[in-house]
């Protein structure tokens, strides 16, 4: 049962398809600008502005990726070098410290509290602030623990950062994905933060294309240009067909979308109401993303350990928290995505409840 992985298991809605194959039939098989079509930028930028979003000029302030991780990879690369000091909060998605470090800059890890649903901190933001912080990370919707960061936090960390010059890598790859009436606010929207903020955004989640390898970077023209050379040097544009089908995905599939985002809904109950109540388990607040991060009592065992028994004799496979946490903190935790069936879900979750129970009878370690 693969509660590991962190796509989702849908097909991309068949209109995105059909686009594709429409522009590969009328020849848009050539290299096109370095920052993306201007009709995908546009789109961009329309989609991110709606529902009182940031405002993003897409002459100049957005660039198509190949994925978010090139988004990620670009504004890393583009303003963090050795000597600066980076921010990432961890629990994390592994790929920020890697960037960081072949930019050779230096990872800062911020652990986020678990008592606080693994939700930003601005204090603990500002305590770690030294005259070398060039950047800090946000993830929200958050990979792996599913944390919503709320408006409150983020205009307190917007007062944290006033006097700085420090900039904001705000991964909103899931913001689509929010439930139980849970806001997703763009961090950019918030007063102050808008000029500090690049935000990386893709069609990897929420739209079930994560194998077409398409993202965005938005972010104010002095954030922007210095990344878009980068890009001119390294991977020259995105392809111009796949780009085509992208304008159809925002603007075609509002229906696929609120379905894909109702099943998860859906499944994300199915594992809460088996988890939920289970003493000594901590879930802290996944309100978004489709992943829960479980933390068991630590007398049950590295979660390394745990993982690869529970995919060899339950055949469930999850991914242990050390793998997003460099700082050790998550040695009893587990990543369980629940893009996955309903049936499948619950099967896995009554899975690792079960091996949960035996090696607590057991007292085995
Ligand atoms: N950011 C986060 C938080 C992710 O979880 C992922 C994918 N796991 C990405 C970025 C990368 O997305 P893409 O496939 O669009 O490169």
């Amino acid at each position: 049962m693969h509660l590991e992985i962190g796509r989702p298991d849908f097909d991309t809605p068949t209109l995105v398809k059909e686009a594709a194959t429409a522009s590969l039939a009328a020849g848009r098989v050539h290299y096109g600008p370095n920052a993306g079509t201007p009709q995908l930028r546009t789109a961009i930028a329309r989609t991110l502005a709606a529902a009182s979003g940031p405002v993003y000029d897409p002459d100049g302030e957005v660039i198509v990726t190949i994925g978010a991780s090139e988004a990620v990879f670009l504004a890393i690369m583009a303003f963090c070098g050795p000597g600066d000091e980076v921010l990432i909060p961890v629990p994390a998605w592994p790929a920020y410290e890697a960037c960081v470090r072949l930019a050779g800059a230096t990872p800062v890890f911020l652990p986020l509290d678990p008592a606080q649903g693994y939700s930003l901190d601005p204090e603990a933001v500002r305590a770690r602030l030294t005259p070398r912080t060039r950047m800090l990370v946000v993830c929200t919707p958050h990979n792996p623990t599913g944390a919503v960061v709320d408006a409150g936090r983020l205009r307190a960390l917007a007062d944290v950062l006033r006097h700085t010059g420090v900039l904001v890598l705000s991964d909103e790859i899931y913001s689509e994905l929010v439930y139980d009436g849970t806001r997703h606010v763009p961090v950019a929207t918030v007063a102050d933060l808008h000029m500090r903020t690049l935000t990386v955004g893709g069609f990897a989640k929420a739209y079930a294309m994560d194998g077409w390898r398409l993202g965005w970077l938005a972010a104010p023209r002095e954030l922007a240009t210095p990344a878009l050379r980068i890009r001119q040097f390294t991977t020259a544009c995105p392809p111009t067909f796949t780009q085509d089908a992208a304008v159809s995905a925002l603007r075609d599939t509002a229906q696929e979308r609120a379905q894909m985002r109702d099943a998860f809904a859906e499944r994300r109950r199915a594992a809460l109401d088996l988890l939920n109540g289970c003493t000594g388990l901590h879930i802290g607040n996944p309100a978004g993303a489709f992943y829960l991060y479980l933390t068991y009592p630590p007398h049950l065992g590295p979660g390394d350990r745990f993982a690869r028994e529970l995919l060899e004799e339950d055949h469930v496979a999850v991914v242990p928290g050390a793998a997003f946490d460099p700082t050790g903190a998550g040695a009893h935790s587990l990543r369980v995505s629940y893009a996955r069936s309903v049936d499948d879900i619950r099967e896995g979750v009554s899975r690792i409840l079960r091996r949960i129970d035996r090696l607590s009878d057991g007292g085995r370690r």
